[in-house]
Order: C-alpha cells, then sequence, then structure tokens
C-alpha cells in the first residue's frame, strides 16, 4: 500500500498510476473538512481558477507533454476529453462536470481507498517509520502544519512559500547586435550575464510605462487580510510578507519611489561597458542564465506583478528584447515548493528522506497539466518500485525529460515554478525558429517511443 496525499492534480495522477499497476493506495485529503484559501468545492483535481489545460496541439510543447501523459495513462486527460467545452486549440472543460467525474472515477476505483482528513507531520511520520512509501501532493498551498513540516526537514531556505519570480526569454529571441555578454567588472565566469543597455531616453520611457502599467490585484488570503479589504489596505501587507519571505520588493513599487531609483539599483550600470559604444551605458538590465544549457535567460531582479500582456509590451521596450519571446512571466504569488535540485533524488524521493516521495506543483512545475504529470510520473515510478521492476527514466528529449531537467538543474539560480516551453527542451542547432521546434518535437516523440518500449508499455 503506498499513502498519496493530497487529491489535487498530481495526487489523482499517482493515485491512479499506482492502482492501475495493481499498486493499492490511500488517499488522503483534507477538502471539505479543511479548506484552503484558494478551493471552493470538494472536488478531486479542482481547477481553481481558469478552466483551460493549455494547448492541445500536437505541434505545441504543452501538446506533446499531453501526449506522452496520454500514453502513461492519465485519468485527468481522459476525464477533461469526455467533458471538453469549446476553447479553440485549448483543452477546456465544464469544471462541475469535470470535477464530479474525476472525484467519481478515484472513489469508485478498488484499489484506492479514500480518506478526507488533513494529514499530519505525525501521520506522515509513523506511515514513514512503519516502512510506507508516502507520496505528498498537496500542492501550493499545503497546510500549514505540513508545510511548517516540510521546511524543517528540508532546511527553511530550500522551501518556499511566496513564488517572487522574474520573467523568463527564450535566448534565442534577444537581439544579439544590442544585446553584450558580460559580467560586472569582468568578474565572475566573463559571459555568463548578458546586458540590455539603455540610453537616458529608454530608461526613462520604460519606468514610465512600468510605474503605470496594470498590475494584478493582490488576493486577501495571499497579504493575510480580509476578504472585503480593498487593494490599498492589502498593499502594504503584501509587500511586507513578499519581502519578509522572498527577500525582494516588486520592480515596479522600487520604480514608483523615484524615476532614477532603477537606474541606482536594480539596473545600474556599474563595470558594465556597452561594446557599440565602447561607454557604460545610462543603465542596464542584466540576464542571467536560467539552464545548462543557455537556452534560458531570466531578467535579473525584475520580480513584478504586472499583467502577463502589460509585462510583454513593457520589458519589450528594453534594448535588445523587442522581440523577446516569454517562457514564464514574473509573479508574486503564494505557492509551496522545495528546491528540487537541492532535495529530490531522480525519482522524485527526498535525499534525506527514503521512501517521502514529493510529486505535483510541490516540486517546482507550475501549472495543472504539468502537475497532473508529475503525478503521473512518481506514480509510476513507485509502482515499478515495488513491482520489482527497473526504473526507466524519461529521455532527456521528451517533455517530461525537458521538465525533469528543470527539477536537477543545480545551476546557480533563483530556482521558481516552470510551466513546459520551448526553452527547456534541449538546444537544436538551426536558425530557423519553427524547423528548430520540428526539431525538438521530431526528438521528443523519438524519446517518448524510445521510453515506452523501455517500459514495456
Ligand atoms: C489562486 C490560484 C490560481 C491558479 N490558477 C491557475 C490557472 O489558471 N491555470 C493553471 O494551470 N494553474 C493555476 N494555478 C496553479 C494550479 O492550481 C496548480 O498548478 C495545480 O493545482 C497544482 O496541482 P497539485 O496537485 O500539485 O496541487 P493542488 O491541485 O492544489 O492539490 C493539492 C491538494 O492537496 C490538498 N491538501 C493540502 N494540504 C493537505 C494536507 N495536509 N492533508 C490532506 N490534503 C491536503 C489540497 O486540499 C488540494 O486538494 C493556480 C493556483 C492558485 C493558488
Amino acid at each position: 500500500m503506498v499513502v498519496v496525499v493530497g487529491a489535487g492534480f498530481a495526487g489523482v495522477e499517482a493515485a491512479w498510476a499506482l492502482a492501475s499497476r495493481g499498486v493499492p493506495v490511500r488517499l488522503f485529503e483534507m477538502r471539505p473538512n479543511v479548506p484552503t484559501p484558494a478551493h471552493t468545492t470538494d472536488y478531486f483535481a479542482e481547477l481553481v481558477c481558469s478552466n483551460s489545460l493549455k494547448s492541445n496541439a500536437d505541434t505545441s510543447p504543452a501538446g506533446q507533454l499531453k501526449n506522452e501523459m496520454r500514453a502513461l495513462g492519465s485519468v485527468v486527460l481522459d476525464i477533461a476529453a469526455q467533458h471538453r467545452v469549446p476553447g479553440g486549440e485549448a483543452l477546456c472543460v465544464d469544471r462541475e462536470a469535470f470535477g464530479q467525474a474525476i472525484t467519481h472515477a478515484l472513489s469508485s476505483h478498488p484499489l484506492i481507498t479514500i480518506e478526507r482528513a488533513e494529514f499530519t507531520p505525525d501521520a506522515c511520520t509513523a506511515f514513514l517509520n512503519s516502512g510506507q512509501k508516502v507520496i505528498l501532493a498537496t500542492g501550493p498551498l499545503t497546510s500549514p502544519d505540513l508545510a511548517a513540516w516540510l521546511a524543517q526537514i528540508t532546511g527553511r531556505a530550500n522551501l518556499y512559500f511566496y513564488d517572487a519570480v522574474s520573467p523568463t526569454v527564450d535566448a534565442a529571441s534577444l537581439n544579439r547586435d544590442v544585446v553584450f555578454a558580460q559580467s560586472r567588472y569582468d568578474k565572475g565566469e566573463g559571459d555568463d550575464y548578458l546586458n540590455c543597455p539603455f540610453d537616458k531616453e529608454e530608461y526613462f520611457a520604460f519606468v514610465e510605462a512600468l510605474v503605470s502599467a496594470e498590475r494584478v490585484p493582490i488576493r486577501a488570503f495571499e497579504a493575510g487580510g480580509k476578504r472585503d479589504a480593498t487593494q490599498d489596505e492589502l498593499e502594504g501587507p503584501f509587500l511586507e510578507k513578499i519581502k519578509y519571505f522572498s527577500g525582494c520588493t516588486p520592480i515596479e513599487a522600487i520604480a514608483e519611489k523615484g524615476p532614477r531609483s532603477l537606474a541606482f539599483g536594480n539596473f545600474k550600470p556599474m563595470g558594465l561597458t556597452d561594446p557599440r559604444s565602447g561607454r557604460r551605458p545610462y543603465a542596464a538590465l542584466q540576464l542571467r542564465p536560467e539552464n545548462k544549457e543557455k537556452t534560458l535567460y531570466s531578467l535579473v531582479a525584475c520580480q513584478n506583478r504586472l499583467k502577463w500582456g502589460e509585462q510583454k509590451r513593457v520589458f519589450q521596450m528594453v534594448p535588445g528584447m523587442e522581440k523577446a519571446e516569454f517562457v514564464r512571466y514574473g509573479v508574486i504569488h503564494r505557492n509551496t515548493y522545495v528546491e528540487a535540485p537541492k532535495v529530490l533524488d531522480p525519482i522524485l524521493q527526498m535525499t534525506d528522506v527514503p521512501n517521502l516521495f514529493i510529486t505535483g506543483q510541490l516540486t517546482g512545475v507550475e501549472g495543472y497539466v504539468e502537475s497532473a504529470a508529475m503525478g503521473i510520473l512518481t506514480g509510476l515510478h513507485v509502482a515499478r518500485l515495488l513491482n520489482g521492476q527497473s526504473i526507466e527514466q524519461p529521455p532527456r528529449s521528451t517533455a517530461y525529460g525537458s521538465l525533469m531537467a528543470h527539477l536537477a538543474d543545480d545551476t546557480p539560480r533563483e530556482f521558481a515554478p516552470m510551466n513546459i516551453n520551448w526553452g527547456l527542451f534541449p538546444e537544436i542547432e538551426l536558425k530557423d525558429k519553427s524547423l528548430r521546434r520540428e526539431q525538438k518535437l521530431h526528438a521528443a516523440k523519438a524519446g517518448l517511443q524510445d521510453w515506452l518500449e523501455r517500459l514495456g508499455s
């Protein structure tokens, strides 16, 4: 028997993957007895916000990930297909019918026992001490006691309570005629950082656009305030919490302090020389590699809570980023996740706590689909361990291999949750963007075939 905790996207998939392979499961879900600040029903795999499971198109990263999930027997995608509503290329579902059907499917599986109760650290310790395997799939809103325990066993620095991440761009979309590689004062690895140099006029135009851009409203639970509090009332406590948990202030709040504050802070140009002019720029936005392959770069110190369309508009005003493709936008919100490269092994087991597995968004992926995908993978690995079969890792070329590469990449960086995107797939040296993507998909499909053969499915 395996204990799965949390019947969200990852938990239902992990439980289903185990039960489909003959392993009995005890699935704990605390709702409706104990609520989370965002869920409103007692359904499993509740869609807390949008009803979209992203693109279904075969030619997109999310579509490829879905193909791989279907090949492994995804219950979420199976039920989503039965309750699909029009949404263009996106797989959108009737949330009520989807929630009911998935809850029914799990509850009626003969090998799955449902326990509607909050899973506590004591319960976890007891199961582990008795030699059981436990899979934690408690998601971004993990209950406070369990989160505090996780912080304790991972070391406080390796558990996040808030996401405060800067946008990330695809390296291939940067204008290399403008952007230059140089580490400040030429210290460090030399070309680790890329720099986007502003002249005075460009800088002030950017700041003006930044401070006037539309922001995502703060939710009361994120600031610890009453539900009916106004945005102004929430602002102060929210900024304090962000500063306390993430050590940062959103870039738009810094820019509001004075038009030159970024030029003296986040965008200071000291130690940089623009090779086009041979001089120090007025200000510079730095970009830092997000992965070993340097296919993705994050914007240094650009944590923000602008709406996504606004981020694109404003950050494309940065010299060299006119055509930047954003693979992830900046967000600042409540989110619990571990520093996967430091605390998880290649099968998502905690390196220091044998038999304790972490899956779903808690690992550092983001989104309904990515979390569900991780749940299937963990269920598959654990089932194979218990059934005496070999562990077969997804090839690097697959969408699964790409997500796993993100979770294992120990490049010094701000580890932050990631959606599946083109930049995570292994680089293909081709100038033409559509050819490059075609080749990436081709490699992913070949990798999937190879993986399925090794799995014997
Ligand atoms: C406000 C908000 C809006 C979002 N909007 C979107 C969106 O539009 N699109 C998108 O793709 N993603 C969105 N996300 C992210 C998405 O919700 C997650 O990626 C996904 O749900 C994560 O799946 P999971 O299984 O890891 O966690 P969840 O789906 O959150 O499931 C975790 C489950 O664990 C349960 N649980 C927690 N602690 C305990 C405990 N101690 N004992 C027992 N049960 C417990 C919870 O009740 C929950 O059911 C949003 C997240 C939030 C918070």
